[in-house]
This record gives C-alpha cells, structure tokens and sequence, in this order.
C-alpha cells in the first residue's frame, strides 16, 4: 500500500514502527513532467568540451572583439582601441548587478536563486525598456573575464544557486565566452542561461554553442515600423527569427530534472504591448510552424509604461496665420500609443493565437494543482 506521497506506508510494510528508523522525510510533490522533458541527470554543456575546442573558443572571442561585428549592428571596430555602438570594450564587461534572483520563471529560479549578472549597456535602445535604468546607462563596474568567472563560483558556492543567469549579454559575447571556459577550470557546474533580446548575430551564436545550457530569448515586436520606432532596430524581426532557430538548433525544447528545474533548452518569451497583440498572435503563430510546437513559451503580463513612454515634450511647429508666420508650441506624451498597461483581453487574444497554433507548454500556473505547468 502505498501513502499520498507514493511511499509504502507503515502498514504495508507490516514491521512495528518502534524498530523502524525513519530518514528525514522529505516530500516529493507531484509537478508531472511529460517524459520527453524529463532528465536523469545533468551535465553543462560546457563540461563537454574538449581542450582542443576550448582553445578554439578562446581565439574566436580574441579575433572578434580585435573587428566587433558580433550583433546586427555590425560596428566592426577594433574594440581594444574603440567602442561602437554598445559603448563597451575588450577587456572587460561593464556589470551592475550581481546577485541570486528570486524574480524569473519559477523553473529558473527554483528554490535557491538564479545567479544573475546583469550586464550594463545593450545594443538595443527599446524606447519602453523595463530595465533601463541598467541596460541604457553605464551605470556598474567593470569585470574581467577571469573576474567573472570568480563571481560565478561565488555564486555557485555560497549563493548555492541553480544557474549562472548572464542578462542582456549580447555586446559582450567574447568577454563572455572567456568568463565561462575560466569557470569551468575552477569548478563551475552549474548551467549557463543566456537571457537575451535575440538582437544577436549567427557568428555571436556560434561562439556561445557548446557553452550555454539554456537560452531565454525574447521575442519582442513583430512589424518592422514597429521595430523601428519602439526598439530603434531595422532589422529585429528577421534576426530574432534567425538567432531563436539557431538557439533551438543547439540545445532544443526546454528539460527539466525530476525537482522541476530546468537545465537545458529554449524559453521563450513574450511580453505583451498594449494595441499591440495582432503582433504577439504572429509571433505565436511563427514560433509554432518553424521552432518547435514543444517549445516552452512565457507570455508575459507585467508590461508597464517606463524610460521614454509617457514622458511629455514641448514641441514647437511654424504656424501661418494670413500674411504672417509665428511659432506655437504645445505640450506631447512620448508614444502615447504604449502609454497604458495592457488589458486582458490583448493578453487572452494572444495566448488563444498560442493554442489555436499547436503551441501547448506555457509558463502558467495550473488551476489544479496549484504548480506551474512544466
Ligand atoms: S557588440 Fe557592440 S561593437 Fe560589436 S557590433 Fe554590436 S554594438 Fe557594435
């Protein structure tokens, strides 16, 4: 017989209590991973490496920050004499926070932290970014390669965290790379997640393959005028499609071990724009028929007016009135058009596109049990 916890109980183990001693009980709560998703065991991808490829990495880190076209920006600036458009050089990476994060999906988080280290500085300049009082200033302080892998043990070792969380790290790719191949050497043993806006090239992605576990991609905006005026980027669509197909390639829908952490593959995620879910339904519709209708999607509700959305201006135009011109001026809210929450509605309509396109491995709580889906 077996308890409510899938132990044999006492009874069906018909021995006295009293000659029984009894270890720590810890309760196993039933998250019911699909068993496709489901892992034994896990080793990083990074412990897989043989030296020969790790020395590989190494010089293709050195040989593109000596002409930086690691993101669509395409610089290709000698970044140990200059910096592009990412204001960041080569020898080290500008950092702002680093701590265990209690803020992200709870199979990221899980019950210790992720070690997140958010980067300052990033070759996006989304006018509504949520975190820009990091991402647009250069606000932190700067690390080296062999630096940061010393924070990633501190963290594994004291913050007792799940995963190394490297947020907004596209610009600095090789810096990157470096850190975690001289972790690795120390002992790092824990996965590496990539937290990315996928404003990332093929050339960045192919330095990463091999030493990232998992891949956080966001997927922000469909339309290019749209992309063009809220993330001042011509060309985001085209390169999202192309980096999330490549993160997928490598390290495929997203796996968990049997405590529901996750440790390999892609988490994809959306946040939703006021007016703007015909664009999030494309998104879903896309994500379905050419990434994977496995793959594990968080579309997100907590969007919010921030950085330039909202702000007023004072903007003066020339006015003629009959035989004489004169200036008026007049106050303006910054992309008014963003300037609210977002309503459930806009929300629903993009989580049925979701469903409707075969998409079905959500990050949401189920109504059941009360867990999150896995
Ligand atoms: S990473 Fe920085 S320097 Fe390199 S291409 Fe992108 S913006 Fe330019």
């Amino acid at each position: 017989m077996m308890n409510t916890f899938g132990q044999p109980s006492r009874r069906a183990l018909a021995i006295p209590c009293r000659h029984i001693s009894f270890a720590p009980f810890v309760p196993k709560r039933f998250i019911g991973i699909p068993s496709a998703f489901l892992l034994d065991d896990y080793l990083p991808r990074y412990n897989l490496l043989t030296s020969v490829d790790a020395s590989k990495k190494r010089s293709l880190a050195y040989a593109h920050l000596r002409e930086c076209n690691l993101c669509p920006r395409q610089c290709g600036v000698n970044r140990y004499e200059t910096t592009g458009m990412c204001l960041i050089g080569a020898t080290s990476a500008k950092v702002n926070v680093i701590a265990p994060h209690r803020g992200e999906e709870p199979c990221i988080q899980g019950f210790h932290g992720s070690g997140s280290v958010f980067f300052s500085g990033c070759n996006l300049r989304c006018v509504f970014c949520q975190n820009h009082d990091i991402a647009h200033q250069r606000n932190g302080f700067d690390l080296t390669p062999e630096e940061l892998a010393e924070w990633y043990i501190k963290l594994q070792q004291i913050g007792n965290v799940h995963n190394i969380n490297l947020v907004t790290p596209e610009h600095v790719v090789p810096q990157v790379a470096l850190s975690i191949l001289t972790a690795r050497d120390m002992g790092l043993r824990i996965p590496i997640i990539y937290n990315t806006s996928s404003f990332d090239s093929l050339d960045s992605l192919k330095l990463l393959d091999g030493l990232v576990d998992i891949y956080l991609p966001d997927f922000k905006v469909w339309r290019s005028s749209t992309s063009k005026r809220l993330l001042k980027a011509d060309n985001y669509t085209e390169t999202a499609m192309e980096s999330i197909k490549e993160m997928h390639r490598q390290v495929g829908d997203l796996s968990f071990t049997s405590d529901g952490i996750a440790k390999k593959g892609v988490l994809l995620r959306h946040l939703v724009m006021p007016g703007k879910e015909d664009e999030g339904r494309e998104i879903m519709r896309w994500l379905a028929e050419n990434v994977s209708r496995d793959l594990y999607v968080h579309i997100m509700d907590q969007y919010h007016p921030d950085a330039h959305v909202g702000k007023k201006r004072r903007v003066t135009r020339r006015v003629r009135m009959g035989e004489s011109e004169s200036d008026a001026s007049k106050e303006e809210v910054r992309y008014a058009e963003i300037n609210r929450a977002v309503r459930d509605e806009e929300l629903g309509s993009v989580r049925d596109a979701a469903v409707k396109a075969g998409l079905w491995r959500f990050c949401e709580v189920n109504e059941q049990n009360s867990a999150f889906h896995l």
